[in-house]
């Protein structure tokens, strides 16, 4: 069985722990490697490495920097393919989504090229009598990220290009469930000219994480994942003294209003709910018709829509619209909560439990879910289900859609479907969520505008990507000086006496 490593100091180096997790193929169910994972030393080691390259790398002028990841850009793209394919074997995500994966990331590393710019600093011109303030963004020097299954290209870059750009020396910690793609986009970075140690993959558990939050060396982490990791995470870094932005778990709300064009709405809403099989921080997973009519009108066409989805594995082409969950575990809890809908009263539309795939019987497949008449108290309305289920929640007016929106303990993102700009600028001003659309299913932001939600799902100041990461990934020293000013008489410089 193929064994994956660890990237360190510039070479592939195997586990020396004796642990290891099973990376499979959710497609076919079968495990296809398995991944070491590293203890407190194995991490340490990667530490050591990191400090003692990364003052020379922060000595490199930031346009040179920037210049690997012009590079590197060039590298994504001519290894596009390859990516996109092992991370669709990894992952199970269809071959074009596995390519948007990469391509979201690679649009922040086209962000950061953009670094000379944004390290800059502020510069006050004789703020006293010889006296100028200047403030400059110096890097913070090892930092290290944790990341989720869910898009295994994207994320990393998100947090591995602007925290080198900057001048760091970046350790990343990827998720044990799709480690292939993180360990050649290293490969890549040091093709591009990146010296040895200024991005290393360690890989691992909750073992090596915690090495991580209590490694005295390491000045900032960056996680995402789901909410009560991100809560861990969040306490233990910031309590031993670093920098630490966390992003979790999501329940995204899409309102539909009466005067929404419904055909639109149904169309976003397939594709928001269903797409990557729900297995994304920004999917639609509760929809809010408001009035019973609009309920109706929603569901009549959501139905055939969503049972004429593709379901297979990446390899049978693009038209498919989504692939396996990520693990037989994440099938069961799927399922579990389904089940659970029914107990707890829910009506289930579309029943997708007896999904099967003939040739792919042990894959993590799971079908599409539609649930009308949700209720906040049910478990399928509280917890982030992570799947293709869709719960419709019946609101009788546009200020129940927009309460129950803001009462739910996530706040990552939302929409907003309606022909009316009134309404739609009202949803946007109030809504407590941190990534609002409107007539736009999933309003991820684009590189240069920041990434990030609120209540329980995000914790710490700054977001992810945009200007918010420069501000990350640097601390600001804002310098004083005072120069006697001097006149020039007869060619000579006479310095006035300081006051
Ligand atoms: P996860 O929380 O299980 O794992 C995330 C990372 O934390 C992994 O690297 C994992 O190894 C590590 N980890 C897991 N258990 C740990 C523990 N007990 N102690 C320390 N570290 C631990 O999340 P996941 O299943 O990989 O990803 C899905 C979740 O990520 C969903 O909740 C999704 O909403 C969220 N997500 C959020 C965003 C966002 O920007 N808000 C983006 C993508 C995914």
């Amino acid at each position: 069985m193929k064994e994956l490593t660890h990237y360190i100091n510039g070479a592939h180096v195997k586990g020396q722990s004796g642990r290891f997790a099973d990376v499979y193929n959710p497609a076919t169910g079968e495990v296809q490697a398995r991944v070491p994972l590293a203890n407190a030393e194995e991490l340490a080691f990667a530490v050591d490495v990191a400090a003692d390259a990364q003052p020379g790398w922060a000595a490199v002028n930031p346009q040179r920097r920037a210049r690997v990841l012009m590079e590197f850009v060039r590298l994504l793209n001519r290894d596009m393919d390859k990516l996109a394919e092992a991370l669709s074997r990894e992952h199970g995500k269809t071959f074009p989504d596995a390519k948007g994966d990469v391509q979201r990331g690679l649009e922040v590393v086209e962000y950061c090229i953009g670094a000379p710019q944004m390290l800059k600093g502020e510069f006050t011109d004789g703020a006293g009598p010889g006296i100028d303030i200047y403030s400059m963004r110096q890097p913070l020097g090892v930092s290290a990220g944790i990341t989720p299954f869910n898009f295994p290209a994207m994320i990393p870059m998100w947090m591995f290009a602007p925290a080198i750009a900057c001048g760091n020396a970046f350790i990343l910690k990827p998720s044990e469930r799709d480690p292939s793609v993180p360990l050649m986009l290293a490969e890549l970075m040091e093709e591009a000219g990146l010296p040895k140690g200024i991005l290393q993959v360690v890989n691992g558990d909750k073992e090596a994480v915690d090495a991580i939050l209590d490694h005295p060396t390491i000045q900032s982490i960056g996680f995402v994942g789901s909410t009560p990791i991100a809560e861990y995470i969040y306490g233990r870094g910031c309590s031993n003294g670093k920098r630490v932005q966390c992003f979790g778990g999501a329940k995204n709300h899409m309102i539909i209003m009466p005067d929404a064009d419904m055909d639109q709405a149904a169309d976003a809403l397939v594709g928001a709910g269903y797409g990557a099989a729900g297995e994304r921080c920004m999917a639609i997973s509760v929809a809010v018709p408001v009035g019973d009519e609009t309920a109706d009108r929603l569901i009549e066409k959501l139905v055939p829509r969503i049972e004429k989805l593709k379901v297979g594995p990446y390899t049978a082409g693009d038209d498919i619209d989504y692939g396996p969950l990520v693990t037989r575990e994440a099938k069961e809890r799927v399922l579990g909560l389904v089940n659970s809908g029914i107990e707890q009263g829910a009506k289930l539309v579309v029943d997708g439990r007896d999904f099967t795939l003939q040739g792919y019987e042990n894959g993590f497949f799971v079908g599409p879910h539609l649930f009308d008449h949700v209720t906040p108290e049910m478990d399928i309305y509280k917890q982030e289900i992570f799947g293709p289920v869709l719960s419709t929640v019946r609101a009788g007016s546009y200020e129940e859609a927009l309460k129950l929106a803001m009462d739910h303990e996530y706040g990552n993102g939302t929409a907003i479907f309606t022909r009316d700009g009134d309404t739609a600028r009202d949803f946007a001003h109030r809504i407590n969520i941190g990534m609002v659309g409107i007539n736009v299913p999933i309003p991820v932001p684009l590189a240069y505008h920041t990434f990030g939600g609120w209540k329980k799902s995000a914790f710490g100041d700054l977001n992810q990507h945009g200007p918010d990461a420069f501000r990350f990934y640097t601390r600001t020293k804002t310098v004083t000086s005072r120069w006697p000013s001097g006149i020039k008489e007869g060619g000579e410089f006479h310095f006035k006496a300081m006051d």
